[in-house]
């Protein structure tokens, strides 16, 4: 990791400068945080299963015309993507009452919700991501009305898509967390996909008993996180040859 220029590190993952220009390493960590740094820890092997997994769900974003900041996995624990002035929004979908939205209406968790609702969230460690509306993005030049526009029509693909997917491996697709850059090619600029889609930042509950297999195990304390990632990359097809013992390799392969 150490001859590489390193040119951020969040709680997650760390980038990197890339071999070419426009790209950058994304490296993903155990290390897991949760309530805004509050807690803290690390789940062995969690960052081999999200560099997996967010490459299986990028690649076939892809193949339906969802233009993603992804390139291609490196190694275990890093992957190539394509450097984007990120959109300082997050963007979440839900389909079913949990976590925060459960909390602020008092909705009991597991409702379904009349439809997929799209919350905007306004990325600050510093105030705590608060929810923002669409007027306070366009008023503040977060985003234009038809960066907004696109934002919003590729959240509802991504959750139509990833809604049939998840459910054909027996996971319920509850809500989830999507980032937007910008990529830039000389003038013209499209918005692609960013970040990471894992369950890091996605509710995934086992369909048939809602059993939680995502972030929210760390979160609650309920134990058994990394083997919930690692049967969310079983029931993908997706766990290397050999099973989880084959993720404990060494950090870095180059
Ligand atoms: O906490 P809340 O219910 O608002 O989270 C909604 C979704 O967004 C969950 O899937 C959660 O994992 C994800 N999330 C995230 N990063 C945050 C906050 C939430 O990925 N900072």
């Amino acid at each position: 990791m150490s001859r590489r220029r390193q040119v951020y590190e969040g709680k997650a993952k760390v980038l990197f400068e890339g071999p070419e220009p426009g790209t950058l390493v994304q490296y993903f960590k155990d290390d897991a945080s949760a309530f805004n740094n509050q807690k803290k820890g690390v789940i062995t092997g969690k960052g081999v299963l999200n560099n997996r997994i967010s490459e299986f769900i990028m690649l076939r974003l892809g193949e339906i015309g969802l233009p993603t900041h992804f390139v291609r996995r490196l190694n275990m624990r890093e992957q190539l993507i394509k450097e984007v002035e990120i959109i300082p929004i997050e963007v979440m979908v839900r389909n079913v009452a949990a976590g925060s939205i459960a909390k602020r209406l008092g909705l009991p968790e597991g409702q379904a919700l009349p439809r997929s609702i799209i919350e905007y969230y306004y990325k600050s460690d510093e105030l705590n991501d608060p929810m923002v509306s669409e007027e306070h993005i366009t008023a503040f030049g977060w985003a234009t009305p038809n960066e907004l526009d696109e934002m919003m029509s590729m959240a509802l693909r991504v959750n139509d898509y990833l809604s049939g997917l998840f459910i054909g491996v027996g996971i319920r697709l509850v809500d989830f967390k999507l980032e937007f850059g910008r990529l830039w090619n000389n003038d013209d600029m499209r918005i692609v996909l960013a970040d990471e889609i894992s369950p890091d930042n996605c509710r995934l509950w086992d369909s048939q008993t809602n059993e939680k297999m995502d972030k929210d195990r760390f979160r609650r304390d309920l134990g058994g996180t990394a083997e919930a990632y690692q049967e969310v990359a079983r029931r993908l097809g997706i766990l290397p040859e050999g099973g989880p013992r084959d993720m404990k390799g060494p950090a870095v392969m180059q």
